[in-house]
Order: structure tokens, then C-alpha cells, then sequence
């Protein structure tokens, strides 16, 4: 974390501090003030980092540990030296103004002397600015310093030497206290714009009923370790992680995954930190905390994310890096040409105007206090946004692809028919199905030993040498015989022949079992459409948005989900690499997104433009997804789309308003436009610049509360 940055130019300056150490992908973000580096073959130490940071004239400190609340920069100091600086402001124009008669010199001590206070209140902008100046790293600080000292050095020279003439000690106080105001309102809004993180904190109560030998004592949710018992009351949050060993409640998860129903929970469901137990008690076994758990991992996903640099930002960083020697360039060539056709006031006058005006504040916040408040956003509905470069891939999706089972699909199938074709009996042949299937984790195999376990049936123990092949199907040795169970692929690559089926077993997702070159029988399964699906993707097609569906099921299954879907279109019978293949192919014309539920179509995930991972959560859907949205209603997807394409949009207004203001002020301060009558002069540019940079806060604010 460093503190004390006031532009993005004092982020870049810390950046080019921190490239001197063998380090590489630094990445300061002025918005959150995270520094961000990769660790080349030598590992720098904290502290050469942290020195290498106070040599550039900034403060550094590690970041708080994971899951324990930011403290945040405290406000109280920024406002008393405001208002201090206000009111000798406000009484040094009064003076000024002539309300106060004395003569030429007189009133221009009594001006100098309401002066200081405000010199001292704004002193950060000195102690700050010109060092920085002479290290050749300018930022902010030493354009609104060299400008006011610029102004008090004209009006000292002219109180001494001259008898008359006009002062800018008023105009270097007003400057430094409409800064101050600028640099506080921001501030307010930056804490604001990245409140998500301490909103998604604040979830884990602060104390757990442990229970111990059958005794209850409260301790500090932070010394729970996996291995505890806690008991958790009606009304209460979760602490951790856990397996509810007894009792059965409502647990209302919206806080983690934007639903908001309450879904029923008892003993063998787990629970996750952070979520409300509505009306039961409840016992629980506690599994993971701290940083490993749910939550745990979801901050610091966001905070990652909010903390990526986007492709829109690396490019206005850049811009405003070199900025700054910019802006003293056009100082320089302000003075110049007032210098020959104007009084020596008015090369004062425009120079300062020009110095206080150009500072590119707002065009480093633009895209960073964006993508903080984006991301944020999507947090609290259980969107989660991996980076930058996810979002911006996000909203300019075309196309959609999803996976079938599992994610068009609700992942729960249900055993439908089952035929046999030799002298087994379908409950035997059902019984060897579900010893096999035991041992997969695939949706189907959950279908199988369902349907074993509704009939009471008993399973043969001795199972062994299981393998899966993903999309294919599952084998293993079962009462000493080797049998697979899989699709239509899958028994053709056996040389398996398929028998026919009858006609009811069409539009089914098909579990053939074959063993000694034989078809036994086929198990039929069958599922429900995710909720809201069909929704979901008539909502794609209104926003111009294609949706296709990839599957390793058979054809006809395939076609029966896509006409009740009203598909653009499907590819069945495909491998996981098909999967990744066809993705690749599609994203050559069109910008594709993969939505999967991360059981068998991780790599098609990290193929997906971007990849969405629904419902699970799992970890090698957080692993390989840009995005992960942990409810389990499709809409979701849309949501998503929605919530990028809103964020981009911020960015690009931002970005616009930042350059334009940059455009349009740089002249107008120069004096270009005087003969027209318009002449902004120091205090209207410093507001100006003030303005500019809140406004550019306050648009990304309008995200927070952004209806998805
Ligand atoms: P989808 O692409 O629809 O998500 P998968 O790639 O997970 O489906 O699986 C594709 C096909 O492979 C399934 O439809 C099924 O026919 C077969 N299959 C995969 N795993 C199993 C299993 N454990 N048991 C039986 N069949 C399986
Ligand atoms: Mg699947």
C-alpha cells in the first residue's frame, strides 16, 4: 500500500521508483493506492521495496492481511486544514477587495500576513511537489506549488520594489484551499467507490459460539480453526466454512450470491462464512477460514481484480506520465509569448492559470475508479469480475456459447428408463451402473447412483481400476469384470455395437453399459432447463447477442434442448478439446464468451471470450473462468454483459471528459481566447481542475447503485 499519492503522475513516479528493483509487471493503482509487482529470479525484500518507495518521496506499508478490515486514511486531518485554510482565504479577499482601506503597502502585509496560515495548512502540496521536482519526477503537487510560490515570489517582488500594481497572494490562497476541497471530495468518493471489500468483510460476525465438550465459550471468529464446532443461532451469520453436523435451518446466501431466496440447509450441506442462518439452530463443523474460505477467496479475487490494470488504463497512464513536463513546457511557452505582447502581470497571470489548469488528475482516476466501482458492483449480486481485461472483453461480447449439462441444464438429472438387452435384470444392471459411477464426479453419475439408492438396491463392493474419460464416459472392473459405461462414442471406440432403442428413449441423455464386448443395457437420463434459461436467452437475442450450445451429449438430446431453448444453433458429441477447438474458430469472427459450469469444460473456460464459470464456484472454475457467477439463475449472464458494457461505458465518458477538459481548459487558461472576452485566470482554473477530477469520481459513483 502507498500512501500520500496525489495524481496519477505521483503513481507513475512511484512505479519508475520500484522498476530500479529486479522486479517486472509494476502496476501502481493511484485509485486504491495498491502497489502491484512481479518478482523477477531475485526477490526483493519488503523493506528494499518499501525504502526504494520513501526515496521517491511516498510512503509505503504492507497491505492488512487478507480478511481483516482496511483502517483506511483517516479524513479528520484533510478537513481541519481545509476549513483553516478556508477562512484566511475567505478574510485575505476580503482585504483584498479594498473593504479594508490602508494604503498599497499596508494592505499588502496585512494580505501576506492572513496568507501564511493558509501556506501552512497547504504545506503537504509543498513538501510533496517540489522535491519531487528537483528528483526530475514532477507530479501535481509541484505544478499547484511552483504556481503559488510563482504568485507569492510576483506579489513579494512588487510590495517591495513597487508602490502599486496588482497582488496574487489572494489568487495563490484561493488555489491552494479550492485544491484542498477538490482533493477531500475525492478522496470521500474514492473510499466510497471501494466499499465493496469492507461491505463483503464486515459479513463475518465478530464472535463464534465454539463448542467444546459439550460446553459454550465465545471466542474471536479469527481463532476458529477447521476442526471446530460452532453453534450458530436463528438471526445469526455463519463464521466459516462448514459442514452442518446437525439441525436444519434457512440460510439466506444472498450476501455471496446475489439470490435471494433463502434455500433450506440440515446435517451434510455445507454452509459458507459470512451468510445468515434464518431460523434455525444449527451445529457446525467448521472446514475452511480465514483466506481459504469461500469468502476468503472472493475478497481477494475482487480485490485482485479491482486492482488489475486495464487496457483503457494503461494507455491514459501513460499519457498523463509524461504529462506533467508537458504542462511546464506550455507554462514556459505561455510566458514566452505574454512576454511580448503583454505586462509582466500578465505573463504571471497566464502561466499560473496554465500551470493550476493542465494537471491530469482526472485522466488517471478516470478508468481505475471505474473498474473499482464495476467490479464492486457485480461483487454484491455474486458477479465476480477477474480483472480489467475481462470486463472490457465482457461488454463487447457478440456471441454466446454455452455447455449443456450443467449450466443450460440444472445438473441435477434423473434416471428416466432403463433397457437391457441380455438376460440381466434392469435392477442388477442398474446396481453394477451406480458401483461404477460412485466414483465420478459428472452430474450423470450422480443421476446413476440415485436412481440405485431410491431402489434400495445393493451395489457389488469389490470396484477397482476406475478411469473417467471426460466426455466419454467411466470404467472399471466390477466383480471381477472390466465395465464401461458411456455414450454412443464412447461404445464405438470400444467396438461395441449399439442395439436399437425403443422410440421413447430419443431426445434422452443415453448411459450405454457394455462389458465383454457387449451391450448390457442403456440407462436413460434425463434433466430440467436451468432456471430461467429460455429467458436468458431471448434476453441475449434482444441484445443482439447470439447463443449457441456445445455438448459431449448425443444429437438427438442435443436437438431436443436446443429447440425448447430456441437456440442459434448447437455442436454435439464433442471432447472437451472440440470444445476448445470450436470456441477458438468462433473467436475468430466473432467475440465468443463460454459459459460452463467447470465440470469437464475448464479449458473451453480459459478459451471462452471471456470465460464465465455459473453456479459452483469450484476451484478450477475460479481457476480457469474471467468471471464467476456464484447464484445459480442464468440471467446472471446477462447481468454481466449489462454490468460491463455500463462500466465501459464510464470509462469512455470518463476518458472523454478528462481529455476534453484537458483541450479545452489548456487554451482558455493560456489566454488564448482573451480577445474574445474570455479569461479564466488562476482560482477559476484551480476550481476548474478540482472539479474536473470529482467529476470523473463522481460518474463512476452512479455504478454502485446501478440496477442489474
Ligand atoms: P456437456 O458437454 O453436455 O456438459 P460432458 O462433456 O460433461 O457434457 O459429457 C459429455 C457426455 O459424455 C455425456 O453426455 C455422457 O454421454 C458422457 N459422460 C461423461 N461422463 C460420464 C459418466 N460419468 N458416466 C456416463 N457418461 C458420461
Ligand atoms: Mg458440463
Amino acid at each position: 500500500m502507498v500512501s500520500g499519492m496525489h495524481c496519477a503522475g505521483c503513481a507513475a513516479a512511484v512505479e519508475r521508483a520500484v522498476k530500479k528493483l529486479p522486479v517486472r509487471d509494476i502496476y501502481v493503482n493511484f485509485a486504491s493506492g495498491r502497489l502491484n509487482f512481479t518478482s523477477g529470479e531475485q526477490v526483493p525484500t519488503d523493506e528494499e521495496v518499501i525504502e526504494a518507495v520513501r526515496k521517491a518521496g511516498f510512503k509505503a506499508a504492507l497491505p492488512p492481511p487478507e480478511l481483516s478490515i482496511p483502517a483506511g486514511e483517516s479524513m479528520a486531518g484533510d478537513v481541519a486544514a481545509f476549513f483553516t485554510a478556508l477562512f484566511f482565504t475567505v478574510s485575505l479577499m476580503v482585504v483584498c477587495m479594498g473593504h479594508i482601506p490602508a494604503g498599497f503597502r499596508l494592505n499588502g502585509m496585512l494580505q501576506l500576513i492572513l496568507l501564511v496560515p493558509v501556506l501552512i495548512a497547504g504545506r503537504g502540496f509543498f513538501q510533496r511537489g517540489i522535491p519531487a521536482l528537483f528528483r526530475g519526477v514532477p507530479n501535481m503537487d509541484s505544478l499547484i506549488s511552483c504556481g503559488a510560490t510563482a504568485g507569492i515570489i510576483y506579489s513579494l517582488t512588487l510590495l517591495i520594489s513597487a508602490g502599486s500594481g496588482h497582488l496574487y497572494f489572494d489568487a495563490s490562497a484561493m488555489i491552494l484551499t479550492l485544491i484542498m476541497l477538490g482533493k477531500m471530495l475525492e478522496k470521500r468518493a474514492r473510499k466510497s467507490a471501494s466499499s465493496a471489500i469492507r461491505e463483503l468483510l464486515e459479513l463475518v460476525p465478530p464472535e463464534a459460539h465454539l463448542l467444546r465438550n459439550g460446553e459454550v465459550t465465545d471466542i474471536p471468529c479469527r481463532e476458529l480453526a477447521p476442526g471446530d464446532t460452532v453453534r450458530i443461532l436463528p438471526g445469526e451469520k455463519v463464521p466459516a466454512d462448514g459442514v452442518i453436523i446437525s439441525g436444519s435451518s434457512f440460510v439466506n446466501e444472498s450476501m455471496l450470491t446475489g439470490e435471494e431466496l433463502p434455500v433450506s440447509r440440515s446435517a451434510g450441506d455445507k454452509v459458507c462464512g459470512g451468510t445468515l442462518n434464518v431460523d434455525g439452530v444449527l451445529e457446525v463443523k467448521i472446514v475452511s477460514t480465514g483466506q481459504a474460505s469461500m469468502l476468503g477467496q472472493i475478497v481477494k479475487l475482487i480485490s485482485e481484480a479491482q486492482n488489475s490494470r486495464s487496457p483503457s488504463a494503461a494507455l491514459a497512464d501513460k499519457v498523463s506520465g509524461v504529462f506533467v513536463w508537458g504542462i511546464f513546457a506550455a507554462a514556459a511557452v505561455t510566458a514566452v509569448v505574454w512576454a511580448f505582447c503583454g505586462t509582466p502581470a500578465q505573463v504571471l497571470h497566464y502561466s499560473l492559470s496554465v500551470l493550476v489548469a493542465a494537471c491530469p488528475c482526472a485522466l488517471g482516476l478516470a478508468t481505475p475508479v471505474a473498474l473499482i466501482s464495476g467490479i464492486g458492483r457485480g461483487a454484491k449480486s455474486g458477479i465476480l469480475i477477474k480483472n480489467g481485461t475481462a470486463l472490457e472483453t465482457a461488454a463487447a461480447v457478440e456471441q454466446v456459447v454455452f455447455d449443456k449439462t450443467g449450466t443450460l441444464t440444472s445438473g441435477l438429472p434423473e434416471v428416466r428408463e432403463i433397457a437391457v438387452f441380455t438376460d440381466i435384470s434392469q435392477d442388477d444392471f442398474l446396481a453394477v451402473a451406480a458401483a461404477v459411477e460412485k466414483y465420478s464426479v459428472h452430474p450423470l453419475a450422480a443421476a446413476v447412483a440415485g436412481a440405485a439408492s431410491v431402489k434400495n438396491l445393493t451395489l457389488p463392493g469389490n470396484v477397482s481400476g476406475f478411469a473417467a474419460v471426460a466426455g466419454r464416459g467411466v470404467e472399471a472392473v466390477a466383480d471381477g469384470k472390466k465395465w464401461i459405461f458411456g455414450n454412443d462414442k464412447y461404445m464405438l471406440q470400444n467396438g461395441i455395437g449399439l442395439p436399437d432403442l425403443p422410440g421413447s428413449f430419443a431426445g434422452s441423455t443415453l448411459i450405454y453399459g457394455a462389458c465383454d464386448g457387449v451391450c448390457y443395457g442403456v440407462i436413460a437420463v434425463g434433466d430440467k432447463l436451468r432456471q430461467n434459461a429460455v429467458e436468458t436467452v431471448e434476453e441475449l437475442r434482444r441484445m443482439g447477442i447470439t447463443s449457441l450450445m456445445l455438448t459431449g451429449d448425443n444429437e438427438a438430446a442435443a436437438a431436443k434442448a436446443a429447440a425448447m431453448l430456441h437456440l442459434d444453433g448447437f455442436y454435439s458429441g464433442l471432447l472437451p478439446q472440440d470444445k476448445v477447438r470450436i470456441l477458438t474458430q468462433l473467436n475468430e469472427h466473432r467475440i465468443t464468451a463460454m459459459v460452463g459450469d467447470g465440470i469437464n469444460d475448464a479449458p473451453a473456460l480459459a478459451a471462452g471470450k471471456p470465460g464465465i464459470a455459473i453456479g459452483s464456484g469450484s476451484d478450477a472454475a475460479l481457476e480457469s473462468a474471467d468471471a464467476v457467477l456464484l447464484g445459480s439463475d442464468l440471467r446472471e449472464v446477462v447481468k454481466l454483459i449489462k454490468l460491463s458494457k455500463k462500466t465501459l461505458q464510464i470509462i469512455r465518458q470518463n476518458l472523454f471528459w478528462a481529455f476534453f477538459y484537458n483541450i479545452c481548459t489548456l487554451p482558455l487558461a493560456a489566454g488564448a481566447a482573451v480577445k474574445l472576452g474570455i479569461s479564466l485566470g488562476p482560482a477559476i482554473c484551480a476550481a476548474a481542475m478540482a472539479a474536473s477530477s470529482l467529476t470523473v469520481v463522481l460518474n463512476a459513483l452512479r455504478l454502485k447503485s446501478l440496477k442489474i
